[in-house]
């Protein structure tokens, strides 16, 4: 028995953890620079605001309506989810981190799950303020199509068996974990309009549409698991990390500090998972909506002599990267520094004539990223990052980050 564990409507439950009077009344949170609708509450979604509208269509029908708009707090969100994580992992010793707001969990063996899911949602809300649904099946895709059905109608727990025809025939096709609308199209045409009929489907006309792929999902559909729990994610070949910003750059020096923003970001993701880098892209963009201004976008990588995960060597590359690409004139939207063919840390091979420079500064690397990792990105950093990050996003609508800043903790009275 699989449980799948899904938060409902994430971003704007962790906003109503911190502001409850928002409870049952229309809440929307915004993507990066304030540009589309990314999460919406119920109420907001029955006013009629679509998924991933920009903000400047919805904007008036936000106001007459009263919604709560908020600006993205990436860092509050992350937090809550490893808070809701934390007390997940209380009642299965095996799980599967899926995504933000999800995550599978492995109920076999379990004498009564549908009692146990229960109390994990209330425990989850006591504990977390946030509101989960919880779908079980044999498999995930079985859980995930419960998971849907239990948030549809509101019961908050749901199980689905692999011969439900009632529970199965509700799901239309199109909303199946794996078949996209593409395949959908292609479905409905030999009679597949919904999860149900999708099992009923003949095996060799399910592969020709879909391949394998389709069918092992068709397979969990009948109740045959084909996709196992991934306790461990599998490490990444290459780790991105760009941003828009929120006003024009012209300038190089504010391109750099953004350049060295972004690569301590990615280097700091890359240690975490014990990898090292063995090359490094960096990329500049202008905006290239804006037809009245000139276009430039470049990109250059390099490999390092040997992988590392030192931020003062990958600074100091990407720098010298950036400016090899940097054209002065134009208005820069956007760059970023891709981390290329990741290593575990363990295989790591030593250079043959290497100075002996690196193992000097390991120690001090090590501490300054000991303290930022304590303390906060504030708490220690590098000075080619800069202070003023006047080229940050857009965020004026973002609530403060409650949980992870002494500084913007709750008050009260
Ligand atoms: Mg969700």
């Amino acid at each position: 028995m699989i449980a799948l564990a899904d938060c409902n409507n994430f971003y704007v439950s962790c906003e109503r953890v911190f502001r409850p009077h928002l409870q049952n009344r229309p809440v929307i949170v915004l993507s990066n620079n304030d540009g589309c609708a990314v999460a919406r509450s119920n109420e907001a979604k029955e006013i009629g605001v679509p998924m991933g509208a920009p903000f400047h269509q919805i904007k008036s029908l936000c106001q007459q309506n009263g919604v709560q708009v908020f600006s993205s707090n990436y860092e509050l969100y992350g937090d809550m989810s490893g808070r809701v994580v934390s007390v997940l992992r209380r009642f299965a010793p095996e799980l599967e981190v899926y995504s933000i707001d999800e995550s599978f969990l492995d109920f076999s063996g379990i004498s009564d799950p549908l009692g146990l899911s229960v109390r994990m949602r209330r425990t989850v809300g006591q504990w977390t303020g946030i509101p989960i649904s919880v779908g079980l099946g044999s498999t995930k895709t079985l859980a995930k199509l419960a998971n849907r059905l239990a948030k549809k109608m509101g019961s908050g727990c749901m199980q689905v068996d692999h011969g439900d025809l009632e529970a199965l025939g509700r799901v239309a096709i199109e909303d199946v974990w794996g078949v996209g609308k593409r395949l959908a199209v292609r479905l409905r045409r030999v009679g597949a309009h919904d999860a149900w009929s999708l099992t009923q489907v003949p095996a060799s006309v399910v592969r020709s549409i879909g391949g394998v792929t389709l069918e092992r999902t068709w397979q969990e559909l009948r109740g045959t698991p084909c996709l196992d729990l991934e306790e461990v994610p599998s490490a990444r070949k290459n780790t991105c990390c760009s941003r828009s910003f929120g006003k024009p750059v012209t300038g190089l020096v504010e391109l750099e500090e953004a350049v060295a923003n972004y690569a301590v970001r990615a280097i700091r993701k890359v240690r975490a998972e014990g990898s090292l880098a063995c090359g490094i892209q960096v990329f500049v963009m202008t905006n290239r909506f804006r037809e009245d201004q000139a276009q430039y976008s470049n990109a250059r990588a390099l490999s390092l002599d040997e992988p590392t995960d030192d931020p003062i060597r990958v600074i100091r590359r990407a720098k010298e990267l950036l400016r090899a690409i940097y054209r002065p004139g134009y208005s820069y939207k956007k760059a970023g520094i891709i981390l290329l063919d990741l290593v575990s840390s363990n295989s790591q091979q030593g250079l043959l004539f290497e100075e002996f420079g690196d193992d000097r500064t390991r120690g001090f690397v090590d501490a300054v990223e000991e303290v930022a990792a304590r303390y906060g990105t504030m708490g220690g950093f590098w000075g080619a990052q800069g202070m003023d990050h006047s080229w940050r996003m857009r965020r004026e609508m973002r609530t403060p980050r409650y949980t992870t800043n002494w500084s913007e903790i709750p008050e009260f009275g």
